[in-house]
C-alpha cells in the first residue's frame, strides 16, 4: 500500500512536470510575434539603417545596425597620388570609396568603413601632390582596421584595394590576419590582373583597346572620374601618356625607376575618348566583378555553416 502510494506520487509528479513543460512552451510560443509581425519588424529594422557609411553615422546607430545583422563591413584601400595633368590626386580613393559603397549595398546587411585614403605610391613621388606610405605603414593600418572592426562586432571584413601599388601589401597582410583571426571572415579582392581584364573587356565593347584604356589615368579611369566628379576633371588637358603594352617589363621599370621613366605626364593610356556614360558602365562592371570575387571567397556562399550564419544574421 505504502509502495503503491509512493508510485502514484511519482506518477503525478511526472504528469505535473510534463504539463508544466507544455504550458511553458505554449507560453513561449504565444509570446512570439506572428509571421506578419516578424516581417514588419524586419522591414522597420532595415528602414532604421538610413546610411551604411560608418563615417556619417553615430555610434548608437552603428551599434544598432550591427545588432540588426549588419555584421559585414567593406573597406576600400585608395591612394593619394598624381593622376596626370587632368585628374585629381584623390582619384583612386574616390573611385574605391564609390565602389565600396556600391558593393556594400549589393551585398546587403553590410556597412562601409571609412576608406583608407593614402597608399603605397613611391613610384609616383617625383610628381607633386603624391603622398606615399611605407609598405610596413600600410600593413599596420590594415591590421589596426581589422582589430578595431572585430572589436566593433563585425565578423566579415572585406578589403578592396584600388591602386596597383597596394595590391601586394593588402594580399600579404590579409593572409597574416586570416591566421590571427580564425573565426572571422577576412576577404580581399587582391588579384589586379583579373580587375584589369574586367576593365579591358568593358573598354573593348566601346572599341577602345587596352593600351588606350590604360593602367593609370587613361580612358577608363578618366571616364569613371567624369561620372563621379565631373567638375574635377580638366578636359582641355586630355593628352596621351605612355600608350603601349604595360606588361611585366614595363611594371619593373615603373617600380624600380619611377613613373617618369615610362611617362613624362604621369599617364599610362589615353584619356581623349573618355566620357561619363562610359564611366557608369565601368562602375557597373567593376561592381559586378567585385561581388563575384567576394562570393567566391566567402564562407557565407560556400558552406552549410555559412548559410546558417547568413540566416542567423538575417533573422536576429
Ligand atoms: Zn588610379
Amino acid at each position: 500500500m505504502k509502495r503503491e502510494t509512493s508510485h502514484n506520487l511519482r506518477m503525478y509528479l511526472c504528469y505535473a512536470i510534463v504539463i508544466s513543460l507544455h504550458l511553458c512552451t505554449w507560453g513561449t510560443l504565444r509570446s512570439q510575434p506572428n509571421i506578419s509581425n516578424i516581417e514588419e519588424m524586419q522591414s522597420k529594422a532595415v528602414d532604421s539603417v538610413k546610411s551604411i557609411r560608418m563615417a556619417e553615422m553615430t555610434w548608437p546607430d552603428i551599434k544598432s545596425a550591427i545588432e540588426q545583422g549588419y555584421t559585414a563591413v567593406v573597406v576600400a584601400v585608395g591612394s593619394t597620388e598624381q593622376h596626370g595633368p587632368h585628374l585629381p590626386t584623390m582619384t583612386d580613393t574616390r573611385i574605391g570609396d564609390d565602389l565600396a559603397h556600391r558593393v556594400a549595398m549589393k551585398l546587403g546587411h553590410t556597412l562601409q568603413a571609412i576608406t583608407i585614403t593614402v597608399g603605397c605610391s613611391k613610384h609616383h613621388l617625383s610628381f607633386p601632390g603624391t603622398i606615399s606610405l611605407r609598405d610596413e605603414t600600410l600593413r599596420m593600418i590594415i591590421l589596426d582596421y581589422i582589430e578595431s572592426l572585430i572589436r566593433n562586432g563585425f565578423n566579415r571584413i572585406v578589403f578592396l584595394p584600388m591602386h596597383g601599388g597596394n595590391f601586394p601589401i593588402v594580399q600579404a597582410t590579409l593572409k597574416e590576419a586570416q591566421i590571427a583571426h580564425q573565426g572571422i571572415e577576412i576577404i580581399g579582392v587582391t588579384d589586379i590582373t583579373k580587375l584589369l581584364v574586367c576593365m579591358n573587356a568593358a573598354s573593348a565593347e566601346f572599341g577602345i583597346n587596352a593600351n588606350e584604356s590604360g593602367a593609370h589615368a587613361g580612358e577608363s579611369e578618366t571616364s569613371i572620374m567624369m561620372a563621379l566628379e565631373k567638375n574635377l576633371v580638366i578636359k582641355d588637358r586630355f593628352a596621351p601618356g605612355y600608350v603601349g603594352l604595360t606588361g611585366e617589363k614595363e611594371l619593373k621599370i615603373i617600380f624600380e625607376q619611377g613613373m617618369p621613366a615610362l611617362t613624362k605626364n604621369g599617364v599610362l593610356g589615353d584619356p581623349r575618348k573618355a566620357s561619363a556614360d562610359k564611366g557608369e558602365v565601368y562602375l557597373d562592371r567593376l561592381t559586378e566583378f567585385l561581388i563575384q570575387e567576394i562570393k567566391k571567397q566567402s564562407h557565407s556562399e560556400n558552406s552549410i555553416f555559412g548559410w546558417i550564419s547568413f540566416w542567423v544574421r538575417l533573422h536576429t
